[in-house]
């Protein structure tokens, strides 16, 4: 069962408001990091949010889908659906989607069919957007932009998560300079989540937060300043007592020196457990640690509750939540990021959202 703070993500995005100076979408992309895009983006929009952030045309299709045209009664203007990765004029159906222009091919034919669209300048990631190149023949020429009409100018940070890497000011100066060269007026968009921590000349019209709306440190070396928003609970199936000698899951990796009580947990990487946790991360039951031990497998996990002699059949515990059990401290565990963690939540979650 995967809970969602859905109170603790829009405290989450008036934080990092705050912070800002300035107003920020939301980025809900790859189904709102894995916590439900549809439900995130209704409790922020309620909460004042009128721009979201998805990365695929398929997902603004479903996230319109789940918004409809705006707020029950409402009168304003229906919220903004970014497509970070852009689509082809005509293909959102009618969606109203607003696509991100990423290179000239995509300014000329969403000028001629006179879009809504956001301009993407490359400063620093090499990945989507205008090249320098480009953005030279966009400033020489900029008859090209004629007929669109742009929401925002907008470049994405690389090294934002680490204050202290040059590039962070050299994008700010190519932008700053490229913004008003290309389209001067034109307001913009600048930082991520960790973007908004680097202080006043990272600031824009419209910060783009994802991660830290969801509980993710955006401060890396630094204490925590976001709430926390998910918990992932799985039940104990079993909890069988084993022998010296015995050993327990595939590979039979795990060996026990000494009598140990294991519970077979029903959740495994098929629900986006990370397979590379085997042997290296833990649980809470009861509020206390107990080790994962074996291979994670498919459906199922082990792991060693004998200091918890209470643990039964049909408890549930914490895989994911919990003090020292953030997506963060598990991402820690097996090299990657909390972002991964969280994404990673399959579809076979029955998702509960509390406390909008
Ligand atoms: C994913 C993404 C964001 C959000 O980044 P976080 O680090 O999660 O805050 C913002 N802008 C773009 C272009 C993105 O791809």
């Amino acid at each position: 069962m995967l809970h969602v703070d859905l109170g603790a993500i829009v405290a989450n995005w008036r934080d990092l408001v705050a912070r800002h100076g300035a107003p920020a979408a939301g980025v809900v992309k790859a189904d709102g990091y894995g916590l439900g895009a549809g439900a995130v983006a209704r409790a922020l929009q309620a909460a004042g949010c009128t721009t979201f952030f998805v990365a695929h045309l398929t997902e603004g299709l479903v996230l319109r889908a789940a918004l409809g045209a705006g707020p029950q009664g409402a009168r304003e203007a229906p919220p903004d659906i970014v497509v970070l990765n852009g689509f082809r004029p005509g293909a959102d159906e009618d969606a109203g989607l607003v696509p991100v222009l990423n290179h000239l091919g995509d300014v000329a034919a969403h000028a001629a069919a006179g879009s809504r669209a956001v301009l993407h300048l490359d400063t620093g990631m090499s990945r989507l957007g205008l090249d320098a190149r480009e953005q030279a023949v966009l400033a020489q020429d900029r008859g090209r932009l004629d007929g669109l009409r742009l929401l925002h100018v907008m470049t994405h940070l690389a090294c934002a998560d680490e204050p202290e890497h040059p590039l962070n000011e050299a994008q700010r100066a190519r932008f700053a300079e490229a913004a008003s060269r290309i389209a001067p007026g034109v307001k913009r968009s600048f930082a991520n989540s960790s973007g908004i921590f680097l202080g006043e000349g990272f600031r824009s019209d419209l910060a783009r937060p994802g991660c830290a709306l969801y509980g993710i440190n955006p401060t890396p070396g630094a204490a925590n300043p976001m709430r926390q928003v998910a918990r992932v609970e799985a039940e104990i199936l079993q909890v069988r007592e084993i022998a010296a000698g015995d050993t327990v899951g595939y590979g039979a990796s795990w060996q026990a020196t000494e009598p140990r009580r294991i519970a077979t947990v029903a959740a495994g990487y098929a629900d986006g457990y990370l397979r590379a946790l085997s042997g290296r991360s833990l649980a809470l039951l009861r509020g206390r640690a107990v080790p994962l031990i074996g291979r994670v497998s498919m459906d199922l996990m082990t792991f060693d509750v004998t200091d918890v002699p209470e643990a039964a059949p049909g408890e549930r515990l914490l895989l994911i939540g919990g003090e020292g059990n953030t997506p963060d401290d598990i991402a820690a565990r097996c090299g990657t990021i909390g972002y991964e963690i969280l994404t990673s939540l399959g579809a076979r979650y029955h998702r509960v959202h509390e406390g909008a």
